[in-house]
C-alpha cells in the first residue's frame, strides 16, 4: 500500500522501529533518521541533514549516532557528512562512528581524509570506514543490515554520456520488522528481491523526461516494486 503522506519529513513506525525522512529531492538533498529505542542512525545524510538532526533529536543523540550509511557518493546524499563529522568533534563525541559506503565512493573516502587531516589531533571519537563489498549481512546495536547493490548512473563533463557509480540499497531488520530503502537507481532485481515482503520500502521516483533509463526508476516502475512492500513510500520524485 503506498503512503501518500507525501509531505516532508515523511514518518513511519511498527513497534520500536522507526523512520523519518526528512527530505529526498533529486539534486537538492536526501536526509533519513532510523532509529530503535537504543539507537540512533543516519542514512545519506545530504545538505541540512544537522539542522533536521537538531530539530528532531537535539545534540546528546546527534552525538550517539553510532552508523552512518550512504548509498551513493552524489551530493544530495552525502552533503550534510562534512557537517556532522564536524558537529560531533566540536561537540565532543566520545562514542565511536561507523560510516558504511559502497567500494569506490570516492566522495566518503575524501570527505574522512580531508576531516582527518584538517583536524587529526583533535577529533575526540574514533571513526571507521566501513567498505561495503558484498551484500553480506552485517549488525550494529540490534539491527541487521544487508546492503545490496543497485544500479545509478551520473553524466560526464559533455552532459549526455553516463558512467555508472557505486551505489547501494540497504535493508534494516529490527526485531523482525523489515525496512528496505533502494537509494537512486534504476529498475533493477536486486531491488524487486530486498522491497518484497519488507513492512516498508522507500523507493526512487526520479525518472523525467530528461534523465535516462538507467539512471532512475519511473513513478510506474517504482509503485510496481512498492506494491511487493506491505508499505511504501516514494521519494526523490522531482518537483
Ligand atoms: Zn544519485
Amino acid at each position: 500500500m503506498q503512503l501518500t503522506n507525501q509531505k516532508y519529513p515523511l514518518t513511519w513506525h511498527k513497534k520500536n522501529f522507526s523512520i523519518k525522512i526528512f527530505c529526498s529531492i533529486p539534486n537538492i538533498a536526501t536526509g533519513i533518521l532510523i532509529k530503535t529505542d537504543t539507537s540512533h542512525f543516519v542514512v545519506d545524510p545530504g545538505d541540512g541533514i544537522l539542522r533536521d538532526l537538531n530539530k528532531e533529536i537535539g545534540t546528546n543523540k546527534i552525538l550517539s549516532i553510532s552508523d552512518l550509511f550512504i548509498t551513493h557518493g552524489h551530493h544530495d546524499h552525502v552533503g550534510g557528512v562534512w557537517a556532522l563529522l564536524t558537529y560531533m568533534r566540536v561537540m565532543h563525541k566520545q562514542t565511536p562512528l561507523s560510516i558504511h559506503f559502497p567500494s569506490g565512493c570516492i566522495e566518503i573516502e575524501s570527505i574522512y581524509h580531508a576531516f582527518h587531516k584538517v583536524y587529526s589531533k583533535s577529533i575526540p571519537y574514533e571513526i571507521n570506514l566501513k567498505v561495503i563489498k558484498d551484500s553480506k549481512i552485517f549488525k550494529s546495536k540490534k539491527v541487521i543490515i544487508k546492503p545490496f547493490p543497485v544500479i545509478h548512473k551520473e553524466y560526464l563533463h559533455d552532459g549526455i554520456t553516463t558512467r555508472e557509480v557505486p551505489a547501494l540499497g540497504y535493508k534494516f531488520s529490527f526485531e523482525g520488522i523489515k525496512i528496505c530503502y533502494g537509494g537512486d537507481t534504476a529498475f533493477c532485481m536486486e531491488l524487486v528481491k530486498n522491497a518484497k515482503n519488507s513492512d516498508l520500502a522507500i523507493i526512487e521516483a526520479g525518472h523525467d523526461e530528461d534523465t535516462p533509463d538507467e539512471m532512475h526508476m519511473t513513478v510506474n516502475e517504482a509503485r510496481t516494486i512498492g506494491e511487493s512492500a506491505k508499505e511504501y513510500f516514494l521519494v526523490h520524485v522531482p518537483e
